[in-house]
């Protein structure tokens, strides 16, 4: 059984979140979605203030001086600080997968000097890169052939490893101070055993940030193209210590996704309600048409549809099982309804939603841009299929 209802501590967090968010993010979150300038502009305070509150570190595990919090406690947090606006609550949670990863995957050395330095300071960032100008889908349902997927090389000289070539798309690499960077090891493997995971600190020779790239929404997710030409990586960085893959990346990622879809409809949702309630033609409250009725109810029953579906699955994650068709089933589920949500929110608005001046385009060009992380719509269909036909063959269907 799953239980939905929240523990005394949780309640304790999800205010903690919803109030820091008030007052920290909403204030700043309109003025961020203009910027004409995303590192000048980036909101370090914020992130710091945040960070005195623990909340920058909730990936940690407790040996390390994190909350050690399971995957619901993060569905959470994240859900109200991506109430208010997905882009700062991206750059408040963004490193808990990394930290998560390095603490299951590190060598007790990576974990007590890249973990310790993470804790440690307040503007502290960690990004993940694997994507690259050709191979996007590719990293997520490799054909796997040596020719296709990661080409970024890193080649063993000595005590270090010399890396070469290009990533781009990038999650905070901009203002990150160490990347996790996926490259082939062995080009004579296909790409499930040639990879190997590299923890690069942003200070490295021969690594660069090439250019911040841009987006519709979610603008403060800054994305980044980076260049390694005989990037020095020394060998103690290789993450687990051996050539291969490192492990299976769990469900961090898309949890957190998940969650920041789901608090970014839940807005929508509320914005439609309100302006629904105050807009009057006909006579009356437009929300009394039944049209307009309907349309709220529909986002309603979508959104929670999301929640549930991803309770369920932070519930099973949190319980070690690993169900990767329902944490795709999820993924997809959820960024889809964000859109769903906040496209019809701005249906309610009239042709007010589309003016800037208003919150509902705003989820709109967000939540666009949500469909894009991690696998594509299209690739996690796929894979949910390739499961399901392995359980078939297995005799265990819907088990
Ligand atoms: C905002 C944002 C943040 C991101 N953050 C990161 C990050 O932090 N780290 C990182 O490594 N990457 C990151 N990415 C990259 C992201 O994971 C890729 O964009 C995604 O995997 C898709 O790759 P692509 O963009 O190259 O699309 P493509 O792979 O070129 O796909 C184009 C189209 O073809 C379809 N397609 C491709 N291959 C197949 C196939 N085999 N079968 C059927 N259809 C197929 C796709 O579904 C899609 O519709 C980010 C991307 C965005 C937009």
């Amino acid at each position: 059984m799953i239980d939905f209802d929240l523990t005394d501590e949780q309640k304790a967090l999800q205010k903690m979140a919803r109030d820091f968010a008030e007052r920290e993010i909403r204030p700043i979150a309109e003025k961020l979605d203009r910027s004409q300038n995303l590192l000048q502009d980036f909101p370090w305070d914020m992130l710091k203030k945040a960070s005195k509150l623990g909340l920058r570190t909730v990936g940690l595990p407790k040996e390390y001086g994190g909350p050690g919090f399971d995957f619901r406690t993060w569905v959470v947090i994240i859900d109200e600080l991506a109430y208010c606006d997905i882009s700062c609550s991206k750059i408040i949670t963004q490193s808990w997968r990394g930290a998560h990863r390095i603490a299951h995957q590190g060598t007790k050395e990576q974990k007590d000097r890249f973990l310790s330095a993470f804790r440690d300071d307040d503007t502290y960032l960690l990004s993940g890169a694997r994507t690259e100008p050709n191979a996007g889908s590719d990293t997520h349902l490799p054909y796997d052939v040596p020719e296709a997927g990661i080409m970024l090389t890193a080649k063993r000289e000595g005590n270090y490893y010399a890396l070469n070539g290009r990533k781009h798309f990038i999650s905070m690499a901009p203002v990150a101070k160490l990347v996790t960077v996926t490259a082939r090891t062995d080009k004579t493997l296909p790409p499930s055993k040639g990879c190997s995971a590299f923890l690069v600190p942003k200070d490295t020779p021969g690594f660069r940030i090439a250019s911040i790239q841009d987006k519709v929404g979610y603008r403060f997710d800054v994305q980044g193209e980076l260049d390694f030409d005989n990037a020095k990586v020394p060998v103690e960085n290789l993450l687990g210590g051996k050539e291969g893959p490192a492990g299976p990346e769990g469900p961090a990622g898309r949890i957190e996704l998940c969650a920041q879809s789901m608090g970014l409809a839940r807005a929508a949702l509320d914005a439609a309600i309100k302006y629904a309630n105050e807009r009057i033609q006909g006579g009356r409250p437009i929300i009394q048409h039944q049209a307009v009725a309907m349309m709220l109810a529909e986002m309603y029953q979508t959104l929670q549809a999301g929640r549930s579906l991803l309770w369920r699955m932070a519930s099973t994650a949190d319980m070690g099982q690993d169900d990767h068709a329902l944490l795709l089933a999820t993924k997809s589920f959820c960024t889809e309804a964000a859109l769903k949500i906040s496209l019809t929110a701005m249906e309610v608005f009239g042709g007010s939603g589309v003016m800037r001046e208003m919150p509902v385009q705003k989820y709109v060009r967000d939540a666009m841009v949500l469909q894009h992380l991690e696998d594509t719509q299209q690739i996690s269909r796929i894979k949910i299929g390739q499961v399901l036909e392995s359980r078939l063959k297995e005799g265990r269907l819907s088990r």
